[in-house]
């Protein structure tokens, strides 16, 4: 019987959560290099105890999404980055509060895990999502993916942009997008960028993002 299986050791972020439906006497049992084994959620045991079952156990593997997201810079709209707020004369017009690194980062995660893109799960044209934090569609992914079984690794992200300077914001918004995906800090890098002076994101008519996510299902 092959069954989809992930070892404890490479699920530690979500290991607490899955740990409470779990028998504690088993997980108490475990000594130290030995491997413990989740299926479906709700059983755990030794690889030995898998095989001797006749269990074929798989290790999670790597998967990553890519995602670009471009928003128009315009008057009268606050510039929400990561989900901080930046003092600026325009923000990016949008359905939501416009944030460009949150929509590509979500839509990199979404892409990693197989489930479409941000567009399909947060249409622009649901007066739910009007004026919302985008951070909430992070935290909605972040559910859909562990609902899957499947761990964030790592975020890498660049923002295009002449204006403001974002590298002195870098801390707060890793921490605010750590926070949305139930991930520490370190596992996000951000990158800023101008674009030389060079067409409508160089003449400061638009904010742009590219985001690589790395997840384990
Ligand atoms: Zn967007």
């Amino acid at each position: 019987m092959r069954v989809r299986a992930t070892c404890i050791c490479a699920v530690a972020n979500t290991f607490q959560t899955w740990c409470a439906r779990l028998d504690g006497a088993a997980l108490q049992s475990r000594s130290p290099g030995s491997h413990y084994w989740i299926v479906d959620r709700d059983w755990v045991g030794t690889h030995e105890k898998a095989q001797a079952g006749g269990i074929v156990m798989s290790s999670p593997s790597p998967r990553v999404g890519i995602a670009y997201d471009l928003h128009r810079l315009v008057e009268g709209r606050k510039l929400i980055l990561g989900g901080v707020e930046l003092e600026f004369a325009k923000g990016p017009a949008g359905h939501s509060d416009g944030d460009v690194l949150s929509h590509a980062i979500c839509d990199a995660l979404l892409g990693a895990g197989g489930l479409g893109d941000i567009g399909t799960h947060f249409p622009d044209t649901d007066a739910k999502w009007k004026g919302v934090s985008s951070l909430i569609f992070l935290e909605q992914t972040r559910k859909m993916l562990d609902e899957r079984g499947c761990r964030i690794a790592h975020i890498d992200a660049v923002v295009i942009t002449e204006r403001p300077k974002l590298t002195p914001h870098f801390p707060a918004m890793r921490a605010a997008l750590a926070k949305a995906l139930g991930v520490a800090p370190e596992q996000i890098n951000l990158k800023a960028k101008t674009n030389e002076g060079v067409d409508a994101i160089g003449r400061g008519e638009a904010i742009a993002a590219h985001a690589v996510a790395t997840i384990e299902c």
